[in-house]
């Protein structure tokens, strides 16, 4: 087929997107070039995903040689790649165990029906409550989705999964009000990404931590977004003095290749016992051997490290941008997960900014309508950083005028 299209997208695909008009076609570290042969400096890493870039040699190494090897077994086996992959993220994190799906959503309904097993098995019946955090995002399935605090995404799909409250986020006197016996898990993202890049308190989190404590409730870290060095930690929780009971991880996880992980401790392992869950393709030896390259790239000290360099660099230029234009009224974030709040002035127009950027040569994304984010590749070169956040300057100076 030669004649495709933007147009072809409205023809033959469900109408849940609306992509950008231009089509991505070849990627190379954070340059992008569309089938028009158009080049971008890519901001938006594939929604956090892309944290190497595009095509890095050691995946694309990693992708070819297991591909001669070996592509799928199902979980009636277990196979080199998965195990490996399990060992490398067990010595790292506070986990002992592991559970692989196939991406973010899948990952937190394994850790929310892991909670509700395990408090079950521990505590009988009536322990069956989560509660999680108004804007906070944790997938697209009805579970998650009715987990994650955002009315937009649940409308019109009741009736609903029961059990499940939600509480402001960063607010611990909430959280007091609504913990009980009754609670089985508190969830959250350590930072909330699709909320709008929102970094709680350290005591804030250290809080959720204690009430769980006192109620033998689990502490359930999303970390999709912010796990695999985004943040400059391998994981968000690093920053703070809690360790969760269980852990989701994805996007940066497989660096483009489809893989989730649940991450957690022997003693709620426990509860998974053979057949209560399972997936045909989680943990397949292509998507374990590409993450577990990732995984050795992005662990060393270089480049984390080098993540909170490129913070630094990244706030910077985008308060130049704001003393010319003045057009954002807060720059937040951690490592290279940044959110650039809208002021007064220009509320709602996030799309207005992403749009102009993307035609002036850069990919950046929104976090709701009054925040653009940024979360491109961790090895982002000062090039590619200045020729991206040019491109961004010239879109911000469009919507201003
Ligand atoms: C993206 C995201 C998810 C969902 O991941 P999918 O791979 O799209 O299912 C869940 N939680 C958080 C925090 C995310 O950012």
């Amino acid at each position: 087929m030669s004649n495709i299209s933007r147009e072809t997208f409205d023809q033959v695909m469900v109408p849940n997107y609306s992509p950008m008009q231009m089509i991505p076609e070849k990627g190379e570290g954070s340059k992008l070039w569309d089938t028009e042969g158009k080049e971008y400096i890519d901001m938006a890493g594939g929604i956090a995903v892309n944290a190497l870039g595009h095509c890095h040699p050691a995946m694309v190494s990693a992708l070819n040689e297991q591909a001669q090897k070996l592509w799928h077994m199902s979980n009636v086996f277990t196979n080199k790649p998965a195990l490996e992959l399990a060992q490398k993220l067990i010595d790292s994190t506070f986990a002992e165990k592991v559970f692989f799906a196939n991406s973010g959503g899948e990952a937190n309904e394994a850790a929310f029906k892991l909670a509700r097993k395990y408090a079950k098995d521990n505590f009988g019946e009536e322990k069956n409550e989560i509660i999680a955090f108004y804007q906070g995002f944790h997938g697209r399935t009805l579970f998650t989705v009715s987990v994650g605090g955002q009315e937009k995404y649940t409308k019109g799909f009741e009736p609903l999964p029961g059990g499940i409250k939600h509480v402001e986020y960063n607010n611990l006197e909430a959280l007091k009000e609504v913990i009980s016996d009754k609670t089985c898990a508190v969830v959250m993202e350590p930072l909330q990404g699709e909320g709008g890049i929102i970094v709680p308190d350290n005591e804030f989190v250290q809080g959720v931590r204690d009430l769980c404590d006192k109620h033998n409730a689990l502490l359930v870290f999303d970390e999709v977004q912010t796990g695999m060095g985004r943040t400059g930690k391998l994981y968000a929780y690093m920053h703070t003095s809690v360790t969760p009971d269980i852990l989701s991880s994805a996007k940066a996880l497989g660096g483009g290749f489809p893989i989730g992980a649940m991450l957690t401790t022997d003693k709620v392992a426990k509860s998974f016992v053979v057949g209560t869950h399972g997936s045909t393709y989680g943990g397949n030896p292509l998507g374990c051997a590409v993450a577990s390259k990732v995984f050795d790239v992005i662990n060393t000290p270089e480049v984390l490290d080098g993540v909170v360099e490129r913070h630094e660099k990244f706030k910077a230029r985008l308060n130049q941008i704001n003393d010319k234009y003045n057009c954002f009224s807060e720059i937040r974030g951690r490592g290279l997960l940044i959110g650039a709040a809208l002021n007064e002035s220009f509320q709602g127009r996030a799309r207005d900014f992403m749009n102009a950027t993307l035609a002036e040569g850069a990919l950046i994304l929104m976090a709701g309508p009054n925040v653009l984010r940024m979360a491109p590749s961790l090895l982002i070169t000062d090039d590619e950083m200045e020729q991206g956040l040019a491109a961004l300057e010239r879109g911000v100076a469009q919507v201003v005028a």
